[in-house]
Parts: C-alpha cells; sequence; structure tokens
C-alpha cells in the first residue's frame, strides 16, 4: 500500500493532521527506543484511494544535535519509502533554521513533496503565510490542522499521486 509521509520539526502539528487522518486518536507514548519508536502507521482513504499515513516524532532527546539527527533520519526514511510526502510548517513561527535543513533534503528527491503550511487559522495567518512561498515548494497549501480548513484540498491534491 501506497505511504504517505507527513514529516517536519516538533510541534508544528504533524500528529494532528495524522489524528484527523486516522480519525482515531493513538497515544504516541511507549518504551521502545530509536527510530522506530518515532513511527506511527495508519490507514485512510480519501477520494476513493486507500493508503497507509506515517506519523513521524516523538523525538525525546537531550542534545540539540542527536535530535536534529533524528529528525534528519526520519526524513530519510520518509523520502526512501513514502510515495508523497506531506513537509510541515508552523506558520505561527515563521521559517526556522531546522526547516531549510528538512528543505535542502527534500529538495534532492524527485518524489513529490507537499509543503503543509499548518496553524493557518484565520485570515492574519493567511497572509503570514505567504512568506513560506520562499523555501520554493510548488504545491504549498495552507491549513489548520485543528479546524480541518485546507485540508481536504491538500489530500485531493495529494492522493492524485496514489
Ligand atoms: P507535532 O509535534 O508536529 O506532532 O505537533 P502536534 O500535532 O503534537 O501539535 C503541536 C501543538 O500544535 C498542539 O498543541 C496542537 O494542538 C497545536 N496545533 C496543531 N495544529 C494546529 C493548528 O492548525 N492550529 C493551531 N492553532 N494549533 C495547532
Ligand atoms: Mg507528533
Amino acid at each position: 500500500m501506497d505511504i504517505i509521509a507527513i514529516v517536519g520539526r516538533p510541534n508544528v502539528g504533524k500528529s494532528t493532521l495524522y489524528n484527523r487522518l486516522i480519525g482515531e486518536k493513538q497515544s504516541i507514548v511507549d518504551d521502545q527506543s530509536g527510530v522506530t519508536r518515532d513511527r506511527q502507521y495508519g490507514q485512510s482513504h480519501w477520494n476513493g484511494k486507500e493508503f497507509a499515513v506515517v506519523d513521524t516524532g516523538g523525538f525525546v532527546r537531550n542534545s540539540e544535535d542527536v535530535f536534529e539527527a533524528a529528525i534528519r533520519d526520519q526524513v530519510e526514511i520518509a523520502i526512501d519509502e513514502a510515495k508523497v510526502i506531506i513537509f510541515m510548517v508552523d506558520v505561527s513561527t515563521g521559517v526556522t533554521d531546522l526547516d531549510q535543513q528538512i528543505a535542502r533534503m527534500l529538495r534532492k528527491t524527485n518524489k513529490p513533496v507537499f509543503l503543509a503550511v499548518n496553524k493557518v487559522d484565520n485570515q492574519t495567518r493567511q497572509l503570514e503565510a505567504a512568506e513560506f512561498w520562499s523555501m520554493g515548494f510548488t504545491e504549498t497549501h495552507n491549513l489548520s490542522s485543528v479546524t480541518g480548513s485546507g485540508t481536504g484540498d491538500l489530500l485531493d491534491a495529494v492522493v492524485e499521486h496514489i
């Protein structure tokens, strides 16, 4: 089954979107360590297409370096296994260094990458979201994973590749 991977730095809202897609709350807390613990798979469907969704990132780490390395691992696995990648960023923080690092990795793949600018909950944030077009992803979508606004349009475009 084709995999849609949601990647991005912590707190941008990846799990919120994942839970919205999978339709049930799943706990991210367990005792395993490493990359496996930090990945969660679920199954979903949209527009008649079935797919698996992977949510990445528990990332409970001490050192900033290991933390960033863990995120890079997740992005590499996503590039490897996913059919389509949703790269999530957060309008409330603007573009960060870590966002730029992830973007550099994702520009190297030929797989479709959708930049999902999350937490666009209102009109002001719609305007602020324009900043993210500078990252150069032709598929850039504003959404609010909490209200669901924009998530349908994003999925319509994503499942075109499934
Ligand atoms: P993750 O670390 O990327 O998986 O992020 P989470 O899904 O755990 O969300 C981090 C925080 O952002 C939580 O407090 C969410 O409720 C909040 N959040 C997620 N999506 C949105 C959104 O669209 N709008 C707003 N305002 N908050 C959001
Ligand atoms: Mg999460």
